[in-house]
């Protein structure tokens, strides 16, 4: 079998940049990755013979040489020219090549690109996100929470090791290594190639016999009441994570995370306005003339506050920290009272006597002060 032309294997034209060269190698490492392609022999030729052809092309000298007299040009450089070539070769080479391409734990099974290759595939639960609707004042004050997770636990019968009675055997694939070197015959002499062991999926050992209440797996659909402590200060949207609280993983590995995300549920009471808290308050009247008290809700508990006789509606009324805390823990909002004076909207006879006889009254007629700011100007200046 003749060598392919370098130029030809990565696809670039002969007057290719080296940047060019570089993304071209890339794309076909990623593609024929032995990880993406596992126990695909034809892959894992392209992958090498990609790996052969940067080799040369990305050293001006080699590549120079490669030009000028072909194949022969390069024969033995680098350890490819006929010995064996091992996958460990071609990530201890080239295995920055990566980087970013692949994302932390999607390849767990080959191990440190470039580097050693002793880390193990840990299986990894998966997340799960719920939604928690909570009251303004259960995200003021903080609350615990109780809920119901459908999610993946760990089989109580086998432990979550997934054996029957616990019993495993040592893998004869691997002899227990969890990996197996396989020596091949290719265009490029012999080749060893390293990787996780196909039978016992790198774990060494293998299963007797299955646990039958989870078939092998070490995890059973199940719910869970997990106990959750909001902090206060929460707001709308934001996101607690509990760590470990997720599914749990196949067979012992790390369980995911259980993402909280904060909802407010609908407040009747107030209008919520950043860290201000805006109450409507209803008063009769002969309230708003004669004077009263109010009592009105917080977040905390209630407080009372004092109508002055005379108080015209729309007038508002600051409570100084009665409002929300900040998520900092230092200081908190105010709560603005509106002060609104309901009228009736159907009298008696005798009411309507009443009303008639105080119309007559020159006290009863509007006189608003002159420099008087309207409900809309005072409203711009709480909240403009
Ligand atoms: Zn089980
Ligand atoms: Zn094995």
């Amino acid at each position: 079998m003749s060598k392919r032309d370098y130029y030809e294997v990565l696809g670039v034209s002969r007057d290719a940049s080296k940047e060019e060269i570089k993304k071209a190698y890339r794309k076909m490492a990623i593609k024929y990755h032995p990880d993406k392609n596992p126990d695909d022999k034809d892959a894992e030729n392209k992958f090498k013979e990609a790996a052969e052809a940067y080799e040369v092309l990305s050293d001006d000298t080699k590549r120079q040489r490669y030009d000028q007299f072909g194949h022969d040009g390069v024969k033995g450089s680098g350890g490819f020219g006929g010995g064996g070539m091992s996958m460990d070769d071609i990530f201890s080479s080239f295995g920055d090549i990566f980087g970013d391409a692949f994302g932390f734990g999607d390849f767990g099974g080959f191990g440190g690109f470039g580097g050693g290759r002793s880390r193990q595939r840990v299986n990894k639960g998966s997340n799960i996100r719920i939604r928690v609707k909570l009251t303004l004042q259960e995200m003021v004050n903080g609350v615990e929470k109780k809920v119901k997770v459908k999610k993946y636990t760990e089989c109580k019968t086998c432990s979550g090791s997934g054996a029957k009675n616990g019993a495993f055997s040592t893998c004869n694939t691997c002899n227990g290594s969890g990996r197996v070197t396989r020596v091949s015959n290719t265009f490029l002499g012999q080749m060893q190639t390293t990787g996780a062991c196909p039978t016992c999926g790198g774990e060494g050992k293998i299963i007797k016999e299955k646990c039958t209440s989870c078939y092998g797996e070490g995890i059973v659909k199940d719910e869970e009441v997990i106990s959750i402590k909001i902090p206060a200060g929460v707001t709308e949207g934001m996101q607690l994570n509990v760590n470990g609280k997720g599914n749990a993983a196949r067979r012992g590995g790390i369980p995911g995370d259980l993402m909280v995300v904060i909802e407010e549920e609908e407040n009747e009471d107030f209008i919520r306005d950043g860290n201000d808290l805006i109450y409507n308050l209803y008063i009769s009247m002969p309230d708003a003339i004669l004077g009263t008290t109010a009592e009105i809700p917080t977040v905390e508990s209630k407080v009372k506050i004092k109508i002055d006789p005379g108080t015209q509606s729309g007038k508002i009324l600051r409570l100084r920290n009665k409002g929300i805390p900040q998520v900092n823990g230092y200081g908190r909002g105010d709560m603005l009272v509106q002060v609104n004076v309901w009228m009736p909207e159907k009298i008696s006879r005798e009411e309507r006597k009443i009303i008639e006889k105080l119309k007559e009254s020159d006290n009863f007629k509007p006189q608003p002060k002159k420099k008087e700011k309207s409900i809309f100007e005072r409203m711009r200046d709480y909240f403009g």
